[in-house]
């Protein structure tokens, strides 16, 4: 069986659980992660990555992608649109780059072709009701078929958070023995603030409910 696995870091909770996840699942020899510099406003979640791919024994490539931030505009990486505090009922929030999960896993999936590598893991879930259409489960089914036949090559999409809660993806990091690292070393705030953050963006405040709730879940 060809366990070579490729796991999409953003260097944020979700992504650095997942690569946690792959190492436990398929070896650490077998993993290696990739990130992408699009422009985003905090430069400090490819240096977080990094840092967690070193202490981890995994190799990171940041591959650059700056036309994403050409062809969109939005608040992650414009300084002139500040972050929505609260999610914005009926659509998605300003943070939302369109497209931005199908572009990363379809340059993941081109590198890892060419490094023999067939799985990918990427940290997208459906149940936190971000609204990306582009992290829903039938999206990356359909992608990974669209993917193996574009390459004429069998990728696995592996989405090990799809339908966990926030809460759920605290215990699986403390399940994988990483709690720690993923609650200091993260960067998932989008006011750039590693660990606890800034506690009043949508991602702080998704975030830290999660953990308490987790906490809760232990009566801690
Ligand atoms: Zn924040």
């Amino acid at each position: 069986m060809n366990n070579k696995t490729l796991v999409v870091l953003s260097g944020g909770q979700d992504s650095t659980t997942c690569l946690f996840w792959a190492i436990d699942k398929f070896g650490k020899e077998n993993v290696s992660a990739i990130g992408f510099d699009y422009g985003q406003r905090h430069k400090l979640e490819l240096e977080c990555a990094s840092e967690i791919c070193k202490n981890a024994g995994v190799e990171y490539t940041v591959i650059n992608t700056p036309i994403i931030n050409e062809l969109s505009a939005n608040a992650l990486t414009r300084s002139d649109i500040e972050v929505d505090t609260e999610k914005p009922e009926d659509t998605p929030p300003n943070t939302l780059v369109e497209g931005r999960n199908m572009l990363f896993l379809t340059y993941a999936g081109i590198y890892a072709k060419t490094h023999g590598i067939k799985n990918l893991v990427t940290g997208v879930c459906e149940t936190d009701f971000s609204g990306y259409p582009d992290c829903r489960d039938i999206f990356i089914k359909s992608l990974n078929v669209t993917m193996n036949l574009a390459m004429d090559y069998n990728f696995c999409i592996y989405t090990p958070l799809m339908w966990l809660t926030k809460a759920e993806t605290w215990e699986l990091a403390d399940k994988l023995g990483v709690l720690d690292t993923v609650y200091n070393k993260t960067l998932t705030c989008y006011n750039g603030i590693i660990g606890e953050g800034c506690g009043n963006c949508p991602a702080c405040k998704l975030r830290s409910r999660g953990y308490r709730e987790y906490k809760l879940m232990n009566n801690e």
